[in-house]
């Protein structure tokens, strides 16, 4: 298994859990950005939004509203920013489609 979001969903790399479920694993990212940054990852293996079809429809819907939930549990009333990058362009650097939740602080536009 040579994916590092399977591998901290499996727990052989070890994370910060935030929040779990039989569909999604949420964690802290290694490298905050912000004050809150979480991942929210499928359980199952999607490389990115490119690699996502029909199938996925409800699983992708089912991340965005975890990080909704967090970010209620999290106290981000002032509001957040959720982010989905997908390949070279969009500055993905790990194939296992992700949320970013970020938060506890305000959000420059537009994104670099
Ligand atoms: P991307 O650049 O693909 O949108 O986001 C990947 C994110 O994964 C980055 O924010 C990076 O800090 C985070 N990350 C990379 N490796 C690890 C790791 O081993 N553990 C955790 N918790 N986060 C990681
Ligand atoms: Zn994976």
């Amino acid at each position: 298994m040579s994916c590092l979001f399977c591998q901290i969903v499996d727990g052989s790399v070890p994370s910060k859990a935030i929040y779990q479920d039989d569909k999604c694993y949420a964690f802290a990212d290694i490298k905050p950005v912000a004050p809150v940054h979480i991942l929210v990852v499928p359980r199952s293996h999607i490389a990115s939004t490119a690699h996502a079809g029909g199938e996925h429809k409800e699983l992708l819907g089912h991340l965005l509203l975890t990080a909704a939930e967090i970010a209620r549990s999290k106290g981000l009333e002032q509001g957040y920013r959720t982010v989905i990058n997908t390949g070279d362009d969009g500055g993905q650097t790990v194939d296992h489609i992700h949320v970013h939740l970020l938060g506890g602080r305000h959000m420059a536009w537009p994104p670099g």
